[in-house]
């Protein structure tokens, strides 16, 4: 442990010191765990490929809606989508809340 200024009060502080006892400044930086960030990124990146997903789902959607031969096989896509629509987004979400939740658990602590 050694003494360092503080860059805001040139106070005394130690080197080991989130902030400055004296003026409050960050000195620090909170860091994630090697797990906070995995999972930090796992969130991010969990929600980018669902977005790519759902933007391929509606192209791929559409295709079969017009290819369709007639009322009954729009129906039956129109119907499948909506399933398979609320089926995809109660997943999304629910593994959203769940990594959301580990992102928040393995928040940097003080
Ligand atoms: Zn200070």
């Amino acid at each position: 442990m050694a003494l360092v200024n503080c860059p805001e009060c040139s106070h005394q502080v130690s080197n080991t010191a989130i902030d400055c006892p004296s003026c409050g400044t960050s000195l620090n930086k909170l860091k994630r765990s090697f797990f906070g960030k995995i999972f930090k990124w796992l969130f991010i990146l969990f929600n980018i490929f669902m977005l790519v997903a759902s933007f391929k789902a509606c192209g791929g959607v559409s295709e079969v809606y017009t290819s369709s031969q007639n009322e009954y096989e729009q129906a039956g896509a129109a119907i499948g989508t909506t399933i398979g629509m609320g089926l995809m987004l109660t997943i999304w979400v629910f593994i959203d809340v769940i990594l959301g939740l580990f992102v928040l658990f393995t928040r940097p602590k003080r």
